[in-house]
């Protein structure tokens, strides 16, 4: 089947075949002809099958003809998130390249003013996040009863992130004669009833079975020991073990966790950027974009944040937790081995996780195998910490062994968190400036650089914790004792 075969306009077709696109996907192919014919359509698809162009192109075809009002949006797109919505604007400035359509993007993060500005002007498609676009209409500055046809996309996000309240909000507020077309990529059974009750005779489009991990991908489970550090530790071995890495996302289950594990990694001279729900517009689009350029090819995130984002060459994936929610498995492995590409995909399991890796193998329908030693073969980590205990107790009660205790738990630490001469580099200029994903390398430069200069480059960074892998705390001076101090003192 050929994209002139689904019944959108010249300029439409002419775009596409701008943007390179010979054949329509499945969910394409599937759900143009239905969008045209002004059906409902509940399309089943995760990210990565092409559903976005699945209704931008028949959208745009539909825009066509028709003017947009002050105020007055003609379609509407809901997304989870603000990169999803993104996205989503930067798909109708490819694919609406021949025609004069006005596209606004309601996002938090963002001044309201610029938004307001471009509402009161008029708007073809309006793309929001549900709570933004509420806080307009609340303003009174934004109405949606011209809206013809409602995008609900990334359904199941929605669910997980409780925006369900106010996607029935907004519903209440378009006219209830509009086309609907909602997309989800699982179909859990609160799906299943919200799809009812906002879709009208619907036509169901699926094209793969939801929770399906693509069979490119080799997924392998690490034992850890489940201290933090410990984990990250792990996750360095890994990330330096691993062949062919060209790019990875880090997966953590809280953005705490994706902060700090970022700050370590930098620590340790990887080229790593964070991505979570506290950081800003602004501070969210640069870190994609230089992940993306391959100006630094370690992504640290979190599953709200980076969900549905399309990034399209990602050679490993690394869950430095294993997802409370196993659906979230399923997503974040699909990060890599899109579109028929090899990727791997490795998961640090820790002795607590046995539940979570058990509801995962039963979504998934396989048995995940560990590469290299199983959870029993490791040290008795929790034994280890016990006996440490034991031991600085007794060290705090003799004077004699608190030199030696804190002498002997100071090497341990600096062993197991010194910086790597063998940490990864950023890639070169000329790839950033390329956008070609450069192998992650050795960074001998950071590995060497002299501790004054690390220490310059960590400030304005807010304070530390404990938790930041800086060695062991320094108590008093430290080994910075003024000689003057040490001289003895006269009577
Ligand atoms: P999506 O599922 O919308 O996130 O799209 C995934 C990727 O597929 C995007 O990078 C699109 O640019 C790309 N894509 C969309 N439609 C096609 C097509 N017909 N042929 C090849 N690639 C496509």
């Amino acid at each position: 089947m050929s994209f002139a075969e689904l019944g959108l306009s010249e300029k439409v077709l002419t775009a596409v075949t701008a943007a390179g696109y010979s054949t329509p996907t499945p969910i394409q192919a599937q759900a143009i002809p239905h969008v045209l014919a002004r059906k409902d359509v509940l399309g089943i698809a995760q990210t990565g099958t092409g559903k976005t162009a699945a209704f931008t192109l028949p959208m745009l075809t539909i825009l066509e003809s028709g003017r947009a009002r002050a105020r007055m949006p003609r379609t509407l797109i809901l997304e989870p998130t603000r990169e999803l919505a993104a996205q989503v604007e930067e798909n109708f400035t490819r694919y609406g390249a021949n025609q004069k359509l006005s596209v606004a993007l309601l996002i938090g993060g963002v001044s309201f003013g610029d938004q307001d500005a471009k509402i009161t002007r008029g708007v073809d498609v309006l793309i929001a996040t549900p709570g933004r676009l509420l806080d307009h209409v609340e303003r009174g500055k934004l109405l949606l009863t011209g809206v013809e046809l409602l995008v609900i996309d990334e359904a199941d996000r929605m669910l997980d992130m409780g925006f369900i309240p106010d996607i029935e909000r907004i519903c209440k507020l378009v006219p209830f004669t509009r086309q609907t077309l909602f997309f989800t990529a699982t179909m859990p059974p609160e799906i299943t009833r919200i799809s009812e009750q906002f879709l009208h005779n619907p036509v169901r489009v699926e094209v793969s079975r939801p929770a399906t991990a693509a069979t490119t991908i080799t997924q392998r489970l690490i034992a850890s020991n489940s201290q933090d550090f410990e984990k990250r530790e792990t996750l360095r071995r890994l990330i330096k073990g691993a062949t062919d890495l060209q790019n990875a996302i880090v997966f953590c289950n809280r953005k705490r966790d994706v902060a700090t594990l970022h700050r370590s990694l930098q620590r340790h001279g990887f080229p790593a950027v964070a991505l979570h729900g506290d950081m800003d517009q602004y501070a969210r689009m640069a870190a994609l974009e230089s992940f993306r350029t391959g100006e630094n090819p370690i992504l640290v995130a979190s599953d709200v944040a980076a969900r549905g984002l399309d990034i399209p060459a990602v050679s490993h994936v690394f869950n430095f937790d294993v997802p409370t929610h196993a659906e979230d498995y399923v997503h974040r492995i699909g990060r890599t081995g899109r579109a028929g590409r090899l990727g791997a995909a490795f998961t640090i399991v820790t002795r607590h996780d046995d539940k979570l890796v058990s509801a995962v193998e039963k979504l998934i329908g396989q048995t995940i195998a560990f590469e290299g030693p199983g959870l029993d073969a490791l040290p008795p980590s929790e034994a280890r910490e016990e006996r440490r205990g034991r031991r600085d107790r007794d060290d705090k009660r003799s004077p004699r062994g608190r030199g030696r205790s804190e002498r002997s738990s100071r090497t341990e630490r600096v062993e197991a968190e010194a910086p790597q001469a063998d940490a990864p580099a950023k890639s070169t200029d000329s790839a950033r400036h390329s956008g070609r994903h450069q192998p992650v390398r050795p960074d001998s430069e950071v590995a060497a650089a002299p501790a004054g200069s690390r220490d310059s480059a960590r400030r304005g960074r807010g304070p530390r914790t404990r938790d930041e892998d800086d060695g062991p705390q320094v108590k008093g001076l430290g080994d910075h004792v003024p000689a003057f101090l040490l001289r003895p003192a006269r009577v």
